[in-house]
Protein backbone atom coordinates (compact mmCIF):
# COMPACT_ATOMS: atom_id res chain seq x y z
CA UNK A 1 0.00 0.00 0.00
CA UNK A 2 1.07 3.96 -1.18
CA UNK A 3 0.82 6.15 1.62
CA UNK A 4 -1.67 8.59 0.82
CA UNK A 5 -0.68 11.96 -0.51
CA UNK A 6 -1.01 14.89 1.63
CA UNK A 7 -4.09 16.66 0.59
CA UNK A 8 -6.55 19.65 1.97
CA UNK A 9 -8.59 16.63 3.58
CA UNK A 10 -5.19 15.10 5.30
CA UNK A 11 -6.70 14.31 8.88
CA UNK A 12 -3.84 15.51 11.68
CA UNK A 13 -3.42 13.16 15.00
CA UNK A 14 -0.28 14.19 17.26
CA UNK A 15 1.77 13.15 20.42
CA UNK A 16 2.20 15.79 23.15
CA UNK A 17 3.92 15.27 25.86
CA UNK A 18 7.90 15.97 26.64
CA UNK A 19 10.09 14.56 25.86
CA UNK A 20 8.60 12.84 22.85
CA UNK A 21 11.34 12.70 19.71
CA UNK A 22 12.24 9.19 20.92
CA UNK A 23 8.44 8.02 20.59
CA UNK A 24 7.44 4.90 18.42
CA UNK A 25 3.87 6.13 18.13
CA UNK A 26 4.85 7.94 14.97
CA UNK A 27 5.52 4.76 12.96
CA UNK A 28 2.57 2.29 14.08
CA UNK A 29 0.42 4.76 13.36
CA UNK A 30 1.71 6.27 10.33
CA UNK A 31 2.56 2.60 9.39
CA UNK A 32 -1.44 1.65 9.90
CA UNK A 33 -2.67 4.65 8.02
CA UNK A 34 -0.34 3.82 5.57
CA UNK A 35 -1.56 -0.34 5.50
CA UNK A 36 -5.24 1.07 5.28
CA UNK A 37 -4.98 3.72 2.88
CA UNK A 38 -6.03 6.63 5.49
CA UNK A 39 -6.03 10.00 4.46
CA UNK A 40 -4.56 10.71 8.74
CA UNK A 41 -0.89 11.71 9.41
CA UNK A 42 1.10 11.36 12.88
CA UNK A 43 3.07 14.31 14.37
CA UNK A 44 4.92 14.83 17.68
CA UNK A 45 4.99 17.96 19.51
CA UNK A 46 7.09 18.24 22.32
CA UNK A 47 4.94 20.24 25.24
CA UNK A 48 4.86 20.66 28.55
CA UNK A 49 2.06 21.23 31.11
CA UNK A 50 2.18 24.70 30.78
CA UNK A 51 1.54 25.13 27.08
CA UNK A 52 -0.78 22.11 27.56
CA UNK A 53 -4.25 24.58 27.24
CA UNK A 54 -3.10 26.71 24.14
CA UNK A 55 -1.69 23.25 22.71
CA UNK A 56 -4.98 21.54 23.17
CA UNK A 57 -6.87 24.96 21.71
CA UNK A 58 -4.87 24.99 18.72
CA UNK A 59 -5.93 21.77 17.74
CA UNK A 60 -9.25 22.29 18.24
CA UNK A 61 -8.90 24.78 16.17
CA UNK A 62 -7.19 23.59 13.54
CA UNK A 63 -9.49 20.30 13.37
CA UNK A 64 -7.27 17.76 14.43
CA UNK A 65 -9.11 14.10 14.52
CA UNK A 66 -7.35 13.82 17.79
CA UNK A 67 -4.14 13.13 20.02
CA UNK A 68 -2.34 10.96 22.74
CA UNK A 69 -0.77 12.35 25.47
CA UNK A 70 2.59 11.41 27.23
CA UNK A 71 4.30 12.11 30.52
CA UNK A 72 3.94 14.64 32.08
CA UNK A 73 0.70 16.21 30.39
CA UNK A 74 -1.58 13.25 30.60
CA UNK A 75 -2.96 14.66 34.38
CA UNK A 76 -3.30 17.62 33.04
CA UNK A 77 -5.59 16.88 29.66
CA UNK A 78 -8.01 15.08 32.37
CA UNK A 79 -8.47 18.32 33.75
CA UNK A 80 -9.32 19.89 30.22
CA UNK A 81 -11.28 17.61 28.46
CA UNK A 82 -14.78 18.15 27.65
CA UNK A 83 -15.68 14.67 28.93
CA UNK A 84 -14.03 11.48 29.99
CA UNK A 85 -14.36 8.06 29.82
CA UNK A 86 -15.11 6.01 32.82
CA UNK A 87 -11.50 4.88 32.80
CA UNK A 88 -9.84 8.29 32.28
CA UNK A 89 -12.07 9.49 35.16
CA UNK A 90 -11.23 7.11 37.26
CA UNK A 91 -7.53 6.82 36.59
CA UNK A 92 -7.54 10.57 36.49
CA UNK A 93 -5.26 11.12 33.36
CA UNK A 94 -5.63 11.00 29.87
CA UNK A 95 -3.83 8.90 27.17
CA UNK A 96 -5.97 9.42 23.84
CA UNK A 97 -8.48 12.65 22.83
CA UNK A 98 -11.14 12.23 19.77
CA UNK A 99 -11.92 15.73 18.82
CA UNK A 100 -15.54 15.18 17.90
CA UNK A 101 -17.59 18.42 16.74
CA UNK A 102 -14.98 20.69 18.32
CA UNK A 103 -15.67 18.45 21.75
CA UNK A 104 -12.89 16.87 23.35
CA UNK A 105 -13.44 13.51 24.19
CA UNK A 106 -10.78 11.86 26.87
CA UNK A 107 -9.60 8.45 27.12
CA UNK A 108 -7.34 6.35 28.82
CA UNK A 109 -5.94 2.81 26.72
CA UNK A 110 -2.70 1.89 28.70
CA UNK A 111 -4.90 -0.56 30.98
CA UNK A 112 -6.95 -1.47 27.79
CA UNK A 113 -3.34 -2.03 26.22
CA UNK A 114 -2.35 -3.99 29.30
CA UNK A 115 -4.86 -6.55 29.02
CA UNK A 116 -4.92 -6.99 25.73
CA UNK A 117 -1.40 -7.92 26.23
CA UNK A 118 -2.02 -10.61 28.73
CA UNK A 119 -4.72 -12.17 25.97
CA UNK A 120 -1.73 -12.15 23.56
CA UNK A 121 0.42 -13.62 25.97
CA UNK A 122 -2.40 -16.64 26.01
CA UNK A 123 -3.58 -15.68 28.95
CA UNK A 124 -7.32 -14.70 30.77
CA UNK A 125 -7.07 -13.22 34.13
CA UNK A 126 -10.77 -12.40 34.39
CA UNK A 127 -11.89 -14.07 37.83
CA UNK A 128 -8.37 -14.37 38.74
CA UNK A 129 -6.31 -12.50 41.53
CA UNK A 130 -3.33 -9.88 40.72
CA UNK A 131 -0.58 -8.65 42.73
CA UNK A 132 0.10 -5.44 41.64
CA UNK A 133 3.64 -3.07 41.72
CA UNK A 134 3.82 0.24 41.88
CA UNK A 135 0.96 2.98 41.77
CA UNK A 136 2.28 5.67 39.30
CA UNK A 137 0.49 6.34 36.44
CA UNK A 138 1.01 2.99 34.26
CA UNK A 139 -0.14 1.12 37.54
CA UNK A 140 -3.38 2.91 38.01
CA UNK A 141 -4.03 2.75 34.66
CA UNK A 142 -3.94 -1.51 34.73
CA UNK A 143 -5.66 -1.17 38.34
CA UNK A 144 -8.72 0.39 37.12
CA UNK A 145 -8.87 -1.36 33.39
CA UNK A 146 -8.16 -4.84 35.32
CA UNK A 147 -11.16 -4.40 37.91
CA UNK A 148 -13.39 -3.04 35.21
CA UNK A 149 -12.63 -6.13 33.00
CA UNK A 150 -12.82 -8.71 36.23
CA UNK A 151 -10.18 -9.11 37.71
CA UNK A 152 -11.53 -10.55 41.00
CA UNK A 153 -9.35 -9.52 43.30
CA UNK A 154 -5.73 -6.71 43.11
CA UNK A 155 -3.29 -6.31 45.89
CA UNK A 156 -0.52 -3.33 44.78
CA UNK A 157 2.93 -2.87 46.54
CA UNK A 158 4.24 0.94 46.65
CA UNK A 159 6.45 2.54 48.89
CA UNK A 160 4.75 4.57 51.51
CA UNK A 161 4.91 7.69 49.48
CA UNK A 162 2.25 9.78 47.92
CA UNK A 163 0.92 7.59 45.60
CA UNK A 164 0.67 4.94 47.94
CA UNK A 165 -2.46 7.56 49.79
CA UNK A 166 -3.42 8.26 46.29
CA UNK A 167 -3.81 4.86 45.27
CA UNK A 168 -6.10 4.45 48.79
CA UNK A 169 -8.36 7.23 48.06
CA UNK A 170 -9.12 5.76 44.58
CA UNK A 171 -9.73 2.03 45.37
CA UNK A 172 -12.32 3.00 47.66
CA UNK A 173 -14.64 4.30 44.85
CA UNK A 174 -12.83 1.58 42.42
CA UNK A 175 -14.27 -1.19 44.63
CA UNK A 176 -17.42 0.36 44.56
CA UNK A 177 -17.63 1.03 40.99
CA UNK A 178 -16.21 -2.59 40.13
CA UNK A 179 -16.84 -4.83 42.54
CA UNK A 180 -13.28 -6.06 42.68
CA UNK A 181 -11.44 -6.42 45.87
CA UNK A 182 -8.55 -4.05 46.82
CA UNK A 183 -6.08 -3.33 48.95
CA UNK A 184 -2.68 -1.54 48.97
CA UNK A 185 0.21 -2.74 50.90
CA UNK A 186 4.00 -1.84 51.73
CA UNK A 187 6.38 -3.02 48.84
CA UNK A 188 8.99 -4.09 51.73
CA UNK A 189 6.44 -6.16 53.10
CA UNK A 190 8.27 -9.08 52.05
CA UNK A 191 5.63 -11.42 53.85
CA UNK A 192 2.37 -9.94 52.51
CA UNK A 193 3.99 -9.80 49.35
CA UNK A 194 4.78 -13.96 49.95
CA UNK A 195 1.51 -14.31 50.86
CA UNK A 196 -0.41 -12.65 48.13
CA UNK A 197 2.02 -14.17 45.40
CA UNK A 198 0.66 -18.05 46.48
CA UNK A 199 -2.76 -16.42 45.82
CA UNK A 200 -2.26 -14.58 42.13
CA UNK A 201 -2.67 -15.63 39.31
CA UNK A 202 -0.21 -13.21 37.71
CA UNK A 203 2.39 -10.96 38.82
CA UNK A 204 2.32 -7.24 37.08
CA UNK A 205 5.34 -4.97 37.81
CA UNK A 206 4.36 -1.53 36.69
CA UNK A 207 7.11 0.56 38.55
CA UNK A 208 10.26 2.09 36.88
CA UNK A 209 12.77 -0.45 38.46
CA UNK A 210 14.74 -2.53 36.32
CA UNK A 211 14.37 -0.09 33.23
CA UNK A 212 17.20 0.45 30.79
CA UNK A 213 20.25 1.87 32.42
CA UNK A 214 19.22 0.24 35.85
CA UNK A 215 18.98 -2.98 33.88
CA UNK A 216 20.06 -4.65 37.37
CA UNK A 217 17.58 -3.89 39.68
CA UNK A 218 14.36 -5.92 40.36
CA UNK A 219 11.78 -4.41 42.27
CA UNK A 220 11.16 -7.55 44.36
CA UNK A 221 13.47 -9.75 46.44
CA UNK A 222 15.27 -12.03 44.70
CA UNK A 223 14.84 -14.90 46.71
CA UNK A 224 11.00 -14.54 47.10
CA UNK A 225 9.33 -17.95 45.62
CA UNK A 226 7.53 -17.41 42.86
CA UNK A 227 4.57 -20.01 42.55
CA UNK A 228 5.42 -22.40 38.88
CA UNK A 229 2.20 -21.43 37.11
CA UNK A 230 2.32 -17.69 38.26
CA UNK A 231 1.97 -15.51 35.39
CA UNK A 232 4.87 -12.61 35.45
CA UNK A 233 4.65 -9.95 33.83
CA UNK A 234 6.79 -6.52 33.00
CA UNK A 235 5.51 -3.80 31.29
CA UNK A 236 8.87 -2.26 30.74
CA UNK A 237 10.07 -2.95 27.74
CA UNK A 238 13.56 -1.71 27.66
CA UNK A 239 15.52 -3.89 28.27
CA UNK A 240 13.41 -6.57 26.51
CA UNK A 241 14.00 -9.11 28.96
CA UNK A 242 14.36 -6.96 32.67
CA UNK A 243 15.81 -8.47 36.35
CA UNK A 244 12.14 -9.61 37.30
CA UNK A 245 11.61 -11.69 33.65
CA UNK A 246 14.90 -13.37 34.32
CA UNK A 247 14.05 -14.08 37.68
CA UNK A 248 10.84 -15.93 36.46
CA UNK A 249 12.29 -17.94 33.66
CA UNK A 250 15.02 -19.21 36.74
CA UNK A 251 11.39 -20.32 38.63
CA UNK A 252 10.07 -21.73 35.75
CA UNK A 253 7.16 -19.39 35.50
CA UNK A 254 5.87 -17.85 32.57
CA UNK A 255 6.72 -14.37 31.73
CA UNK A 256 6.45 -11.56 29.09
CA UNK A 257 7.05 -7.85 28.73
CA UNK A 258 5.70 -4.30 27.83
CA UNK A 259 6.34 -4.65 23.89
CA UNK A 260 2.33 -5.55 23.37
CA UNK A 261 1.10 -2.99 26.14
CA UNK A 262 2.94 -0.17 23.93
CA UNK A 263 1.24 -1.56 20.66
CA UNK A 264 -2.25 -2.46 22.12
CA UNK A 265 -2.59 0.65 23.92
CA UNK A 266 -1.61 2.87 20.23
CA UNK A 267 -4.14 0.11 18.68
CA UNK A 268 -7.33 1.24 20.98
CA UNK A 269 -6.09 4.48 20.31
CA UNK A 270 -5.90 4.24 16.55
CA UNK A 271 -9.63 2.57 16.73
CA UNK A 272 -11.25 5.62 18.33
CA UNK A 273 -10.14 7.70 15.68
CA UNK A 274 -10.48 6.13 13.17
CA UNK A 275 -13.30 3.71 13.84
CA UNK A 276 -11.25 0.83 12.17
CA UNK A 277 -9.11 -2.28 13.43
CA UNK A 278 -5.00 -1.70 13.11
CA UNK A 279 -3.67 -4.11 11.27
CA UNK A 280 -1.45 -5.14 14.08
CA UNK A 281 0.40 -8.40 12.63
CA UNK A 282 2.16 -6.07 10.19
CA UNK A 283 2.78 -4.14 12.07
CA UNK A 284 3.77 -5.84 15.09
CA UNK A 285 5.91 -8.00 12.40
CA UNK A 286 7.40 -4.09 11.47
CA UNK A 287 8.64 -2.67 14.72
CA UNK A 288 7.51 -5.17 17.89
CA UNK A 289 9.43 -8.43 16.58
P1 LIG B 1 5.33 6.89 37.32
O1 LIG B 1 3.95 7.45 37.28
O2 LIG B 1 6.46 7.81 37.57
O3 LIG B 1 5.34 5.72 38.45
C1 LIG B 1 6.53 5.08 38.80
C2 LIG B 1 6.24 3.97 39.81
O4 LIG B 1 7.46 3.27 40.06
C3 LIG B 1 5.73 4.47 41.16
O5 LIG B 1 4.88 3.55 41.74
C4 LIG B 1 7.05 4.57 41.96
O6 LIG B 1 6.86 4.48 43.36
C5 LIG B 1 7.75 3.32 41.47
N1 LIG B 1 9.18 3.38 41.69
C6 LIG B 1 10.09 4.15 41.03
N2 LIG B 1 11.33 3.93 41.52
C7 LIG B 1 11.20 3.03 42.53
C8 LIG B 1 12.10 2.38 43.42
N3 LIG B 1 13.41 2.62 43.36
N4 LIG B 1 11.62 1.48 44.29
C9 LIG B 1 10.29 1.21 44.35
N5 LIG B 1 9.37 1.77 43.53
C10 LIG B 1 9.83 2.68 42.64
O7 LIG B 1 5.69 6.14 35.97
P2 LIG B 1 4.68 5.33 34.98
O8 LIG B 1 4.29 6.24 33.89
O9 LIG B 1 3.66 4.69 35.79
O10 LIG B 1 5.70 4.27 34.34
C11 LIG B 1 6.22 3.19 35.09
C12 LIG B 1 7.01 2.26 34.16
O11 LIG B 1 6.13 1.69 33.21
C13 LIG B 1 8.10 2.95 33.36
O12 LIG B 1 9.23 2.09 33.30
C14 LIG B 1 7.51 3.10 31.97
O13 LIG B 1 8.47 3.07 30.95
C15 LIG B 1 6.62 1.85 31.89
N6 LIG B 1 5.45 2.03 31.00
C16 LIG B 1 5.27 1.12 30.01
C17 LIG B 1 4.18 1.25 29.16
C18 LIG B 1 3.98 0.26 28.04
O14 LIG B 1 3.19 0.56 27.13
N7 LIG B 1 4.60 -0.88 28.06
C19 LIG B 1 3.24 2.29 29.36
C20 LIG B 1 3.46 3.18 30.41
C21 LIG B 1 4.57 3.05 31.24
P3 LIG B 1 6.80 5.80 44.31
O15 LIG B 1 5.36 6.15 44.43
O16 LIG B 1 7.37 5.29 45.59
O17 LIG B 1 7.62 6.86 43.67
Amino acid sequence: MEMKEITGHTKLVCLLGSPVAHSVSPMMHNAAFEALSLPYRYLCFDVKENSMKQAVEALRLFGARGFNCTMPVKAAMAELADELSPAARLIGAVNTVVIEDGRLLGHNTDGIGYMQSVKEAGFSIVGEKMTLLGAGGAATAICVQAALDGVKEITVFNCLEERFWKMERLMKVLEQESGCRLEIKELGDTKALEKSLSQSRILTNATSVGMSPHDGACPIPEDIPLPKDLIVSDIIYNPRKTKLLELAEKNGCPYFNGMYMLLYQGAAAFQLWTGMEMPVKEIKERYFE
